[in-house]
């Protein structure tokens, strides 16, 4: 296939995934739990999933070089290098409108109606020397794929704390030429503070933009304090060690500050030894707003599937996860009515 190409598939079909990242999950069926809803028929909205990590297998091989591995990574660096691979074989407008359009059919397959798809845009533009191309090309792929899978789609832009502040900078203009730019956060290795960027990350919020930054993955209680704290942070990317500080859990449940939990991404990182050892149902407990992503590392409605089946989790739990997305979700009044309406519908 030509890699300016999308797969021809009719909209709304039930997506095999080639390779095992974002694999089939059982639908409608029994599982030991009697009659079980069908998950991807269960809206839900998307929040916490990098674009550069839903690449299809088959289409990294179309666009060069072997295949990747998917995990499970000996550390987080070896997680960040392979990425690193994948993103560098993204060098056209095409390509980047490729991946855009794929996710959009991926995602509206798994029942997702709305997504906030994480992008490092400015990394892009600095790697193939466009500064604007990059963003464009995914905006465009994404308005393409809402309008033939029904789904809709705003933009994160993030930036590695590893990586300068005027790229933060950089960032924070691209977000602001754009108005399906909702965000910006810091991404990365959480043992970079998060100072050297407040000021950039002040100016994003004076400007209308959401803050969302990847604290408590790799680091402890401290990087979600400074989140919270100069960083403003709407939601914490992962924050599942905040149980590590019970003050924290406090803080966090009075503020409703919503957590974007990835439960699989986090065992294949190493992060967490198993899925049923998974802080999850322990932060749920707390009283916190958890919601349920990906982190681009599986499909979504499998990873309820998962839930379900390691944490015996019923319909009506699985229906309050997807109502916790669409409330956590930066959508349109309007749209999170009808996605709540839909959720309804779902458990009737
Ligand atoms: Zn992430």
């Amino acid at each position: 296939m030509d890699v300016n190409g999308v797969d021809a598939r009719p909209p709304g079909a039930v997506h095999r995934f080639s390779g095992t990242k974002r694999g089939a999950f059982p639908a409608g069926s029994c599982l030991g739990f009697g009659f079980v809803r069908d998950i991807a028929a269960l809206p839900k909205a998307h929040l916490h999933v990098h674009l550069e990590s839903t690449v299809r297998p088959r289409t990294v091989r179309e666009l060069g070089g072997p295949p990747e591995p998917e995990g499970p990574f000996r550390s987080f660096q070896e997680f960040a290098d392979q990425r690193a691979r994948v993103r560098e074989r993204l060098v056209t407008a095409a390509h980047f409108r490729r991946v855009a359009l794929e996710f959009c059919e991926d995602e509206a397959a798994q029942g997702t109606r709305y997504a906030e798809v994480t992008f490092t845009a400015a990394s892009h533009g600095e790697r193939v020397g466009s500064p604007e191309m990059p963003l464009e090309a995914v905006l465009d792929g994404l308005a393409e794929g809402s309008a033939r899978y029904g789904i809709e789609c705003r933009v994160l832009l993030d930036h590695s704390r590893r990586r300068p502040v005027e790229r933060l900078r950089l960032t924070l203009k691209l977000a602001l030429r754009h108005d399906r730019v909702i965000g910006i956060g810091l991404a990365g290795d959480e043992s970079h503070p998060l100072a050297p960027f407040a000021e950039v990350l002040d100016a994003a919020r004076e400007a209308g933009l959401r803050l969302v930054h990847h604290a408590g993955e790799t680091a402890g209680a401290a990087s979600i304090r400074e989140a919270l704290g100069p960083g403003h942070a709407d939601r914490l990317g992962h924050g599942i060690r905040v149980l590590d500080d019970e003050g924290l859990v406090a803080e966090v449940r009075e503020r409703r500050i919503p957590l974007e939990v990835c439960p699989t991404s986090n065992v294949l990182l190493g992060l967490v030894p198993s899925l049923r050892e998974h802080p999850l149902p322990r932060l749920r407990a707390a009283g916190l707003v958890v919601t349920v992503n990906t982190d681009g590392e599986t499909a979504l409605a499998e990873e309820y599937a998962r839930l379900r089946e390691v944490f015996g989790y019923g319909d009506p739990d699985l229906a309050a996860l997807a109502a916790a997305s669409i409330d956590a979700s930066f959508a349109p009044d309007g749209l999170k009515a009808r996605m709540r309406a839909g959720v309804e519908d779902w458990l009737r």
